[in-house]
C-alpha cells in the first residue's frame, strides 16, 4: 500500500467536500438508516476480504461524505461544535500518525511541553498565570494550574473532584461524606449532574438555585439556599455557575456569585465550556467579569476556539488543588527534581490522552490572537443582528437579546405550542437544508441556533425564516413532507 497515494486521495476528496460545503452546496444533513449506510460502505466485504487501501478509499469517501453532518456549511447552525480550523484537523492527522500519548513526559516530550504552554496561555487569559513566559513551568506561589482533557464533561468531573478534595481531603480514601451538597443553576449542563453522582454525592445532593425568566442564576437566592443547607446539617461543597448556559448562551452574573462565594468561603466552579472564549476578546471579556473570583473553570477549545473535537481544559486558580486532586499528598514535593519534564498522569482521570495541545497551538499560531478574538466578536455580533432580524418579524418571538452566539426563538403564527415548535424543528432537519436545534427554557420550547460558522450570514438566516414559514404553513395544512418538496 502506498500511504502517500492514500493520503492524497483522502486530502483531495476532503478538500473538495469542504469547498463545496463552505459554498453552501447541497444538503447540510441527510440521514439514511444505519443499516443502509453500512451496505453503502461495503463494510461486510472489506472486513472479510481486506485490501481496502488504496483501491477502496475513494469509493468509501464517495459514500461516506454525503452521509456526514456538514459542519462547514453556512446553514449548519445547530450544536455548539466548532466549524474546525483546518490546521486543527491536520494536527489531528499528525497526532494520529505519531501516536504519542500524553500521560508521561517520556512518551511525548514535545506534545506535553506544548500542552503545558497552552495551559499557561489559557491561565494567562483568566488572570491565573504568574510566570514570565509561556514556557515558564516553575512551581510559583499563587500560580494557577490546569490540564487538557477529552471534553468538557470530563473537565467538569475533574474540577468538582478538586472541589471535593478541598473541602474533604479524606474523601479520596474514606469516601464522600454524606453531608456534602452542590448548589447549581437549574439551567446547568447535564454533565454537572452526572459528575456529582459519579463523585458519590448522589443526585439528591444537587440543590437547584432559582433562575430568572431567561434561566440566569439569581445571586440573591444563594444566601437563603445556604442557610437552608446549614439548618439541615449539610455543607456546601461548591457553587456551579454557567458561562454561558448551553440552552440560551447567556452568562450567569459571575461577579456577584463570586463575591458571595468569597464572603462565604465556598468553592466557585464556572462551567465555561462554551463561553469562556470571550476572555480572549477585549470587546467581549466583560461577559466573564468576576472569573478571577472562581476556584475552577472549564473551557472547551472545540467549541469557540476552532479546534476539532476533542480539546478541553480544566483550570484551577491554585495549582496545588490540581496536584492534590487524585491523592491527598502533595506529590509535587515528592517529585524527583532531577527528572526531566513533567507527567500529566497525576492530574487527569485519563491515562492515555491524545496530543490536544498541538491542535490548539496550530490554530492559535496560524490565526494569531487578534484573529481569534475577531472570530468570537464576529459570531457574537452576527447573532445579535440575526436576533434583530428575527425579532422584528411579527410571527417570530425571541425571549431575550443574545449575549453570545446562541439564540432561541419561536414561530408564533400558529401559537407557541411546545409540540409544534419541536415538530417544526424536526421537519426542518428532516428536509436537510438547515441544521438547527431546539431547547426548553422554563418549560417553554424554542427553536435554537448556535452560530459556529463565520460564513453564516444574514442571507442564510433570511432563507431559514422562509423555510420555517413554509414548513409551518404546510404542517398546518397537514401535508406530507413529500408534497412540501413538490411545492418548492
Ligand atoms: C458543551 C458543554 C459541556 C460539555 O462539554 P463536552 O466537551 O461536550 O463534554 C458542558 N457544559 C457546558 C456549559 C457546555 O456548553
Amino acid at each position: 500500500m502506498d500511504v502517500k497515494e492514500v493520503a492524497n486521495i483522502v486530502f483531495s476528496k476532503l478538500h473538495q467536500y469542504i469547498v463545496d460545503s463552505e459554498s453552501g452546496k447541497g444538503k447540510v444533513l441527510t440521514q439514511l438508516p444505519a443499516s443502509e449506510i453500512v451496505d453503502l460502505l461495503n463494510v461486510e466485504k472489506w472486513v472479510t476480504e481486506g485490501g481496502f487501501a488504496p483501491n477502496g478509499v475513494e469509493g468509501f469517501l464517495e459514500a461516506y461524505l454525503p452521509n456526514t453532518q456538514h459542519m462547514h456549511h453556512p446553514q449548519y447552525i445547530g450544536h455548539q461544535v466548532a466549524t474546525p480550523n483546518l490546521m486543527s484537523g491536520i494536527a489531528d492527522m499528525m497526532n494520529g500518525l505519531l501516536n504519542n500519548p500524553m500521560a508521561i513526559y517520556e512518551m511525548g516530550p514535545a506534545g506535553l511541553a506544548i500542552e503545558r504552554a497552552m495551559i499557561n496561555w489559557l491561565l494567562k487569559k483568566v488572570g491565573w498565570f504568574k510566570g514570565d513566559h509561556l514556557g515558564d513551568f516553575r512551581f510559583l506561589e499563587n500560580n494557577g494550574g490546569g490540564v487538557l482533557t477529552h471534553g468538557g464533561s470530563l473537565a467538569n468531573l475533574t474540577a468538582l473532584c478538586a472541589a471535593r478534595a478541598a473541602i474533604s481531603p479524606s474523601a479520596w480514601v474514606e469516601g464522600t461524606p454524606p453531608e456534602l451538597v452542590v448548589l447549581c443553576s437549574e439551567n446547568s449542563h447535564y454533565s454537572i449532574e452526572r459528575a456529582i453522582s459519579i463523585l458519590g454525592l448522589g443526585k439528591n445532593a444537587i440543590i437547584p438555585i432559582a433562575v430568572n425568566r431567561v434561566g440566569l442564576m439569581k445571586p440573591t437566592a444563594l444566601l437563603p439556599a445556604c442557610e437552608r443547607v446549614r439548618e439541615q446539617g449539610k455543607k456546601v461543597m461548591a457553587i456551579v455557575a454557567n458561562a454561558c448556559a448551553t440552552s440560551t448562551g447567556l452568562y450567569d452574573p459571575l461577579d456577584e456569585i463570586g463575591q458571595f462565594c468569597e464572603e462565604h468561603q465556598i468553592w466557585l466552579h464556572v462551567d465555561g465550556a462554551h463561553g469562556a472564549s470571550a476572555l480572549i476578546s477585549p470587546q467581549k471579556a466583560h461577559l466573564m467579569k468576576g472569573i478571577k473570583r472562581a476556584d475552577s473553570l472549564i473551557w472547551d477549545m472545540h467549541k469557540m476556539m476552532q479546534t476539532s473535537a476533542l480539546c478541553a481544559a480544566v483550570l484551577l486558580k491554585d495549582q496545588r488543588r490540581l496536584h492534590n486532586n487524585f491523592q491527598q499528598q502533595a506529590s509535587y514535593l515528592l517529585h524527583d527534581k532531577k527528572k526531566v519534564g513533567f507527567d500529566s498522569i497525576p492530574f487527569t482521570i485519563e491515562c492515555t490522552k491524545s496530543g490536544m495541545g498541538v491542535k490548539l497551538f496550530w490554530v492559535l499560531a496560524t490565526e494569531g490572537e487578534k484573529n481569534m478574538a475577531n472570530f468570537i466578536e464576529h459570531t457574537y455580533n452576527n447573532t445579535l443582528q440575526f436576533y434583530e432580524l428575527i425579532n422584528r418579524h411579527p410571527d417570530f418571538y425571541c425571549p431575550y437579546s443574545p449575549q453570545s452566539n446562541i439564540l432561541c426563538f419561536s414561530y408564533t403564527k400558529y401559537g407557541a405550542d411546545n409540540d409544534f415548535q419541536l415538530t417544526l424543528r424536526n421537519k426542518i432537519v428532516e428536509r436537510g437544508n438547515f441544521y438547527i436545534t431546539s431547547t426548553e427554557l422554563n418549560g417553554v420550547r424554542y427553536l435554537r441556533l448556535a452560530v459556529m460558522n463565520k460564513l453564516t450570514a444574514m442571507e442564510h438566516i433570511k432563507a431559514l425564516m422562509e423555510e420555517i414559514i413554509l414548513v409551518a404553513d404546510n404542517l398546518k395544512r397537514k401535508q406530507t413532507p413529500y408534497e412540501i418538496e413538490e411545492n418548492l
